[in-house]
């Protein structure tokens, strides 16, 4: 009887390969989830074990030996190979792939799965003379090593051993001869620093009634009604049971915020895991994690893979975060995955939001997902006040209604901050010529250059392209070049002039590129050595300014009439975000929206009921032309420097796909994208509907190798984007 090793390697496959075992390691029991190095034509991979089987399709001629095994013991387990495997069929991605993203960098190359993690060992009274029979090898050795190194010794000293050692360890300790130390402390938890209010009970006792079985969990409050307070009760239940707790969270910059005010409520480790991290760190994270040493991790996307030793509960702070779905490559939603993974481990998992997507909305009303009301801001502060501005016919300065400059000065006169929400970065989105109507546009894509005066740039937003500023119009000549339109830094300046006094922070991608300026610009602004705030969507995000009272959207507008069906949802959201930052001290907050259209009915309904109302408003528009959540969708993008290749090639897609597409399949399109050029490349897309998921995943999984025949395969790129968040 053969065996033969399934390994999923990264590369674009559709399939894991079929190895035979390593030559020089036949002796190796295979275990799959171990990491092993193959040939691959004439290179070689790190792939995944995934199965061990005893057939292969291959004629034994045809199979090749693989050439080692990486791990003794596998870094993942049966039920995280069984969600990978899961969902590289579900967004319909290479597993090797998948499998890939689920391992940090270090391990996804040959590098040993070993770390420095808090753990050490240490020598007892009746360890110091104890004595071992010949035959206890690895536990003489390892007894010796502790008393070289005064009865203490830490993981990298015991990695210097090449084997094993913790199973050796644990024999130790059983006998009483050492002492594992892992920050046993966290059963001990301090007490929270205030009751909890009736709702935050509620709560609670609803999840922690549940702990053993899966349920998802929709908790739903504004911003400041207490939901981190919601999450660590939780997670207190969680460890109580000797259990872990993973959070998800949509940004970096939250991170060590939140992981600071766990560890003040925890008195355990808290873990992190995202982007900013080196590799080693990365490392160290996600074995603690995957071993069990690490009872809390908070982190980003990538985090939703993190292998758990002892599953207890998932947590996705502001679910409604479109940074949860990648926008490239492997285009999984971790918000998805994570409740896939909850089901999959039989665990709670929490979705917390001030603004939930409406996709979750939809599930809590159909009884999928249990919906937990955090309704009043917690601590007694006051929930902001929203008005309309109706700037039609307003004498406008720097975009802002005369209403909205006078808010502005009575708040500064008191001696209060004012936040400005503009969604816009750089100087002005246009540059034009009056002579002759040239606009300065990007030469690799459909799009016009910004205008970023700071930098005296002109640059592109959808491919990075930049260049120098124009000094005359290169069609004309004419001396004078006017710039459209307004972003940021114009706002900044504009204030400036109009309050010559007053001290502006700008908080936008440029502004905080350097790593820690963001941070930096946040304590200036607690500390109170800013006045007005002014920003992006990054003003969006969780961050706590208890002294600003008076939020202004500058412009609300462009969300209500995009081609885009998500704009009107994530317009609601920003705007609620952004004014939840408002008034979270002791002092009320007013919002004030600037709109041209003071009479929409998503508008009207988000002022008049709130967000929920809002919500009620757009699934029911939602519904009536048949979109998501009512329907399931599946976009093709496909892309070539010649013109007409994109929609050709998807042309002759629809047509096998309206072929194979017994069912109900929409198949729309091809059409150009929106951004129908982009760095260079021409783009156009093929969209897929159904009411119902399985027959759309049966016509793509029918669908896919079937492009691969495709006359024009090889000059087009494809990619597939289930459940796609935005259709640009
Ligand atoms: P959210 O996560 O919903 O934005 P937080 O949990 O951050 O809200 O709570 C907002 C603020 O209110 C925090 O400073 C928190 O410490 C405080 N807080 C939360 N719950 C209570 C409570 N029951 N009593 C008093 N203060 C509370
Ligand atoms: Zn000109
Ligand atoms: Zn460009």
């Amino acid at each position: 009887m053969s065996i033969i090793l399934k390994v999923a390697i990264p590369a674009p496959l559709r399939k894991a390969l079929d190895y035979l075992p390593p030559a020089s390691q036949l002796d190796c029991l295979p275990i799959p989830g171990v990491r092993l190095k193959v040939p691959f034509g004439s290179k070689s991979k790190i792939g995944v074990l995934l199965e061990v089987k005893t057939e292969s399709k291959l004629a034994p001629s045809r199979l090749r030996q693989a050439l080692e095994y990486l791990d003794r013991e596998p870094l993942l387990g049966p039920a995280d190979l069984a969600l990978l495997r899961w969902v590289a069929r579900y967004y319909h991605h290479p597993v090797g792939e998948v499998c890939a993203s689920a391992l940090p960098t270090l391990l996804r190359q040959s590098k040993p799965a070993r770390s420095q993690t808090p753990i050490q060992l240490r020598l007892t009274p009746s360890g110091q003379t104890a004595t071992l029979p010949p035959s206890a090898k690895r536990q003489a050795a390892l007894l010796s090593l502790l008393r070289q190194h005064d009865g203490k010794v830490t993981v990298s000293d015991l990695t210097e051993l090449g084997w094993n050692w913790r199973p050796v360890a644990k024999a130790l300790a059983a006998k009483g001869w050492i002492q594992i130390e892992q920050a046993p402390s966290w059963a001990v938890i301090p007490p929270c620093p205030f009751a909890l209010n009736p709702a935050q009970r509620q709560a609670i006792a609803t999840v922690t009634a549940e702990q053993h079985r899966f349920g998802v969990y929709l908790l739903e409050g504004v911003t400041g009604s207490g939901k981190t307070e919601v999450y660590l009760g939780i997670i207190e239940k969680t460890l109580q049971l000797g259990r872990q707790a993973l959070v998800l969270l949509p940004e970096i910059a939250l991170t060590p915020q939140l992981q600071t005010r766990f560890l003040k409520r925890l008195a355990c480790p808290v873990g992190v895991y995202h982007s900013g991290l080196s590799e080693n760190e990365r490392l160290a994270a996600w074995l603690g994690f995957q071993r069990g040493e690490l009872p809390v991790l908070l982190g980003t996307r990538s985090a939703v893979f993190i292998p758990m030793a002892k599953p207890g509960l998932i947590v996705v702070d502001e679910e409604h975060d479109p940074s949860f779905k990648q926008q490239e490559g492997f285009r999984f939603s971790a918000r998805d995955v994570a409740v896939a993974r909850a089901l999959q481990l039989g665990i709670p998992i929490v979705l917390g939001s001030a603004t939930p997507a409406l996709e979750s909305l939809y599930n809590a009303s159909q009884g999928r997902y249990v919906h937990l009301h955090l309704p009043e801001r917690a601590g007694g502060a006051q929930a902001p006040t929203l008005k309309l501005v109706d700037i039609r016919g307003a004498r406008l300065q720097a975009g802002l209604a005369p209403a909205v400059l006078e808010a502005i000065r009575i708040t500064l006169e008191r001696r209060e901050q004012v936040l400005l929400f503009l969604n816009r970065r750089g100087f002005a989105p246009v540059l034009t010529c009056y002579d002759c109507g040239w606009v300065a546009g990007c030469p690799h894509c459909a799009a016009r250059l910004c205008l970023h005066r700071r930098d005296r740039r002109l640059c592109c937003h959808h491919c990075g392209h930049q260049r120098p500023l124009f000094t005359h119009c290169p069609t004309c000549g004419a001396k004078d070049l006017h710039a459209l339109g307004r972003g940021t830094e114009r706002l900044e300046d504009e204030l400036a002039d109009l309050f010559p006094y007053v001290r502006v922070a700008r908080l936008d991608r440029d502004a905080t590129r350097r790593r820690g300026s963001l941070e930096q610009l946040i304590e200036a602004i607690r500390a109170r050595e800013v006045d007005i705030l002014l920003g992006t969507q990054i003003l969006a995000k969780g961050h706590h300014f208890p002294e600003v009272t008076l939020t202004v959207v500058v412009e609300a507008d462009a969300g209500l009439y995009s081609t885009d069906f998500r704009a009107p949802e994530r317009m609601a959201q920003l705007i609620m975000q952004v004014a939840g930052r408002c008034g979270r001290g002791t002092k009320p907050g007013q919002v004030l929206i600037q709109t041209r259209h003071p009479n929409h009915p998503l508008l009207t309904a988000l002022l008049q009921g709130g967000y929920s109302a809002f919500a009620t408003q757009a699934l029911k528009e939602r519904r009536q032309a048949d979109l998501p959540p009512y329907s399931h969708q599946a976009l093709l993008r496909a892309e070539a420097h010649a013109p007409d290749l994109p929609e050709c090639f998807l042309g002759q897609a629809a047509h096998l796909a309206r072929e194979l597409a017994h069912e109900h399949v929409q198949v729309l399109g091809p059409a150009p994208s929106p951004v129908p050029r982009r760095a260079g490349r021409y783009r156009a897309q093929l969209l897929f509907q159904s009411p119902r998921r399985p027959p759309l995943h049966r016509l793509l999984a029918r669908l896919l190798p079937a492009l691969d025949d495709l006359p024009h395969k090889r000059r087009v790129r494809w990619s597939l984007d289930v459940d796609p968040v935005t259709l640009d």
